[in-house]
């Protein structure tokens, strides 16, 4: 856990001087992870410059190497691209080049480098620390530096931050930037969606990845795409051209009205030969007949404000890389800093690149089950997930009686971002896998009251991976309205397997089912609860669906409102969050919008924090210069405190202030639950859909007794290294906070910290 308060002089006594720069392509979140190294730096008692223009501003030196102060990077969350430049640096790739870098960083005493880049610039930057002892010793030799003067920079610290739209590093499952990539891709193909459909088109979208098909297949999965192409899984067998023909028809004779085909930039066939977005084109229209257009959609990828994931990674791992230069001694190896599903982690820099190197050997060669096995599970866990739930297995047809189950699917609770996809993939794994999906409509009052429970077919769920709300309707209540009722309903239908889709209330409804089963034998069959709710409080699971799209409508909203903070004049907003009891929401909000302050049910509020929080606030107003009018936010989880309400809040900073500076308070409210969900909450309900139905198969087919047993009624969460299936009784008992409605433990309680680290409210000194 990050130390509240900093410190003011690292372990080993020596200030160090780090300096921060960004290469290769510009990716989103570049300016966030600039951030937090330079706050994180100064909030470790250290200096941190900025090398501007990446290698190029080492090799040139001068202005291009500038001190940063900790109000330079106010409002760099929200930026897109690089805000110190990036630049292809020839020079760089000579000796020479390197060695007029190694000169000015001494003479900027510079004596660790986090360069954040794609593996270009990485093994640029391993390149340059390896060599970093013969460059100094030629420093010394030709005379252009004495001996006193390099002293102290006989060793150089490099941590490596990988910052690359494509997601092409090995070892790590998300680059910075990636994420904001798929939801420029996912808005444009969404777009298209409604021409196609209007026009009964077909269209092939052309996204960046030349070596990676991340991009590709990520889109294709959250877009519902009904083919796609990458590099490192070329179309199987001869005449892939025609069984892309019999998919496409097939989807068409289904009733649907738009074709839509995703081609990553390096897609390539067997014999890697490429496949062009005009080759698949002339497919379409010759083979099928279908109006076909072909969009690329180029630069707009890299463009535009980062999305709230790629803050927070861009946030956490500038702040991890800070960190691991502290620590770093001159044995370590350099380290880059990557996630491992949610976890930031450190790697060795040089097998990553060497990793991501080798993908592209094995592609070069036609090993492509290598080189799929060399990208990291997740990669290829999406892919089978995109399969099974867009080409229609016609076996499943043929599945015998006895072996096809019949899953029912109910939604409980408010509606969250995902719902629907999840539906949708539960529905298509099923019929896939030869078996009934039943949607139950509008939760247990429902089957209930109207005993509406349909079984869903392969078209009737087509284009919901796009859709807010829920489609087959959602209601708070809990089966224990009328548990008999319920048990009598589920033996009518022959549940053999049922999948809760909802929040805290989904949660309570399993625990309800599992305990009536001693009564109830209807209920002993497999049941099992996929957490979606924006306040993301449900035990069992660190990711709830519908988490990710509410922190993207929150923070479009505070962004907006900060600027209009800004814009007109010095004022403070005290936005008013969901979340129920738990702070999650608005502790992430906090850190990817850069509030000054959060307030969280889990911590309260009391009169010191207040008291401390307004002297932050005309610390940091007293500061501001001329233009440097920035507006600030505070964010008020809605049960943070009975007392101090959101409009108290705002009425005391108001107050207090004593017009240096105004306050006011908002609530989005409903605004908070999304419209479309986002592609990160469409992918993994896909994902955890799928793998809710394969559990639910496992289980169903076991004896009564065994299908009676508490594993067999769980909770499906992202949790730590992965995906786990908690039985829940056990989370009842051990971690569930009933009376609170969340987790007794808040896990992202780090996050807090470091918000309130760069946010200058734990440390007063740096802020002013
Ligand atoms: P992206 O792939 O996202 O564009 P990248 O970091 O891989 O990012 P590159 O153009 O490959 O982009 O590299 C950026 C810069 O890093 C180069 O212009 C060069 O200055 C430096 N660089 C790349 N490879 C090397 C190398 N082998 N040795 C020294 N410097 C290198």
């Amino acid at each position: 856990e990050t130390p509240l308060v900093s410190q003011p002089v690292p372990p080993d006594g020596k200030k160090k001087r780090i300096g921060v720069m960004t290469s290769g392509g510009d990716a989103p979140g570049m300016n966030a992870a600039v951030r937090a190294v330079v706050r994180m730096t100064i909030a470790r008692g250290c200096d941190a410059y900025a090398i501007y223009e990446g290698y190029e501003g080492l090799v040139q030196g001068g202005d291009l190497i500038k001190k940063m102060a900790w109000s330079d990077v106010r409002g760099w969350l929200s930026e897109g691209g690089t805000l110190i430049g990036t630049a292809r640096c020839m020079a760089f790739k000579e000796r020479k080049g390197r060695l007029t870098g190694a000169k000015h960083l001494i003479e900027a005493g510079i004596d660790a480098l986090v360069v954040c880049g794609g593996d270009g610039s990485l093994t640029g930057a391993d390149l340059f620390r390896s060599e970093w002892p013969s460059l100094v010793q030629e420093l010394i030799d030709t005379e252009v530096m004495t001996e006193e003067q390099v002293a102290p920079y006989r060793h150089l610290n490099i941590v490596g931050l990988v910052g690359s739209i494509d997601n092409d590093m090995s070892s790590t499952d998300a680059t910075i930037g990636a994420f904001s990539s798929l939801h420029r891709i996912c808005e444009a193909v969404d777009s298209i969606g409604s021409t196609a459909l209007s026009h009964s088109r077909a269209f092939i979208v052309e996204v960046m990845g030349r070596h990676c098909g991340w991009l590709a297949v990520m889109a294709a999965v959250s877009t519902g795409a009904d083919f796609v192409f990458t590099p490192e899984r070329p179309p199987e067998g001869e005449d892939w051209e025609s069984d892309m023909c019999k998919v496409l028809q097939k989807h068409r004779d289904m009733g649907k009205r738009k074709t839509i085909i995703i081609v990553a930039e390096g897609a390539i066939d067997r014999e890697l030969k490429p496949i062009t977005p005009n080759y698949l084109k002339d497919i379409c229209v010759n083979r099928l007949g279908l109006d076909t257009r072909v969009t690329t959609l180029g630069h707009t990828q890299r463009g535009g404000t980062p999305c709230a994931y790629d803050r927070m990674l861009a946030t956490l791992q500038g702040v991890e890389a800070v960190e691991a230069v502290l620590d770093s001694t001159p044995e370590t190896p350099s380290p880059v800093i990557a996630i491992n599903e949610n976890k930031i982690t450190r790697k060795p820099l040089m097998e990553a690149v060497k990793l991501t190197h080798s993908v592209a050997e094995a592609i070069g060669q036609k090993d492509f089950r290598k080189a799929m096995e060399l990208r990291d599970p997740e990669f290829a866990d999406f892919y089978d997930t995109y399969v099974h739930t867009t080409i229609v297995n016609d076996e499943a047809k043929s599945t015998p009686k006895d072996k096809s189950l019949r899953i029912a699917i109910i939604h409980i609770g408010a509606p969250a971002g995902g719902m629907n996809a999840a539906t949708r993939a539960a529905a298509r794994f099923c019929l896939n896998q030869g078996h009934v999906p039943l949607a139950v409509h509008n939760g247990f009052p429902g089957l209930l009251r109207h005993d509406s429970v349909r079984e869903l077919s392969w078209i009737d769920v087509d284009g919901w991976e796009i859709r807010g709300g829920s489609e087959i309707g959602t209601n708070r209540s809990t089966p224990d309205i009328d548990l008999g009722l319920a048990a009598w309903a589920f033996q009518k239908h022959r549940f053999d397997g049922l999948l809760i889709i909802g929040g805290f209330e989904a949660f309570t409804a399993l625990g309800q089912l599992r305990r009536a089963r001693a009564s109830y034998p209807a209920f002993r069959i497999p049941m099992v609860c996929l957490p979606a709710t924006i306040s993301n409080n449900v035990p069992g699971t660190e990711f709830s669906l519908g988490s990710d799209t509410c922190l993207n409508a929150l923070m479009e909203y505070c962004d907006v409102i900060k600027q209009s903070a800004s814009a007109t004049r010095r004022r403070v907003f005290v936005v008013e969050v969901q979340g129920g009891k738990s702070g999650y929401v608005a502790t992430v909000a906090g850190l990817v919008i850069g509030a000054m302050a959060v307030y969280t049910p889990e911590e309260g509020i009391n009169l010191k924090m207040l008291q401390e929080d307004v002297e932050h606030l005309k610390r940091s107003y007293a500061h501001d210069q001329g233009e440097n009018r920035a507006g600030r936010l505070v964010l008020r989880n809605e049960r943070a405190s009975n007392t101090y309400t959101t409009e108290v809040l705002a009425n005391i900073i108001r107050e207090e202030a004593n017009k240096k500076f105004e306050a006011r308070s908002a609530v989005p409210g409903h605004v908070q639950q999304g419209g479309i969900p986002s592609p990160l909450d469409r992918v993994r309900a896909a994902r955890l859909a799928v793998k809710s139905v394969q559990w639910l198969e496992q289980h169903a087919f076991k004896s009564l007794e065994e299908r009676a047993a508490s594993e067999t009624a769980a909770v499906i969460g992202i949790r730590g290294a992965g995906i786990i299936f908690t039985p829940i009784d056990v989370l009842e008992e051990t971690e569930t906070d009933i009376a609170a409605r969340r987790p007794r433990q808040a896990w992202w309680k780090p996050m807090h910290n470091i918000l309130d680290l760069l946010s200058g409210r734990s440390v007063p000194e740096a802020a002013t």
